[in-house]
């Protein structure tokens, strides 16, 4: 089973990755945490995407594109994989449909989840305050979380669009326990 969770920043979309990999055995991809691996290892691709990072910026299509389908070849992925944070656009989501049908694989599901962003924002603005300098992401600040959520209704809403025209999106309210949203999705994907 191949899935993409879909949703703001801050919409806890790794956590609900997190339980699909412990409860199904699938793969999590996400290419904030292998960019962030990339940074800290001081490779090439970590120089050239730490200070969009930081702005709250898309690094370029063709970084995230060609690190996903390197890691979609790993034998792991085999048992299936859940994209978090990956497509961000309308290019990368095309280059997604594009690269799996060549590696004869598909997109099982598009797991929106969704927010109150109002609320998110004051949240992660806390998190962000009572971390300080020792803030555990870089990028956790409110002014590039107001970039990131700008980024979010620019760029990566409209895949919200794009998935339901091939009728793969299903949605979860995302303010409720985490619990119960692991619920939600377990029942979503045991009815697929
Ligand atoms: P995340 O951990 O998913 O919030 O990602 C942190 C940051 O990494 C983002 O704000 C972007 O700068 C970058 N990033 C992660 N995934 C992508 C992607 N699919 N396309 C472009 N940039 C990304």
């Amino acid at each position: 089973m191949n899935l993409i969770l879909l949703g703001a920043p801050g919409a806890g979309k790794g956590t609900q990755a997190e339980r699909l990999v412990a409860e199904r055995g699938l793969v999590q991809l996400s290419t904030g945490d292998m960019l962030r691996a990339a940074v800290a290892a001081g490779t090439e691709i970590g120089r050239r995407a730490e200070a969009i990072m930081n702005s709250g910026e898309l690094v370029s299509d063709e970084i995230v594109v060609g690190i996903i389908s390197d890691r979609i070849d790993q034998p792991d992925c085999e048992k299936g994989f859940i994209l978090d944070g990956f497509p961000r656009n309308t290019a990368q989501a095309e280059a997604l449909d594009k690269m799996l049908a060549e590696k004869g694989k598909q997109l099982d599901l598009v797991i929106e989840v969704r927010v109150d962003e109002k609320i998110l924002f004051d949240r992660i603005r806390t998190r962000a305050a009572e971390a300080g300098d020792g803030a555990v992401r870089a990028d956790d600040n409110e002014e590039t979380l107001r970039k990131r959520l700008d980024v979010y209704h620019e760029q990566t809403a409209p895949l919200l669009p794009y998935y339901q025209a091939q009728g793969k999106v299903r949605s979860v309210d995302g303010m409720q326990p985490i619990e119960t949203v692991g619920a939600e999705i377990k029942e979503i994907l045991d009815r697929l």
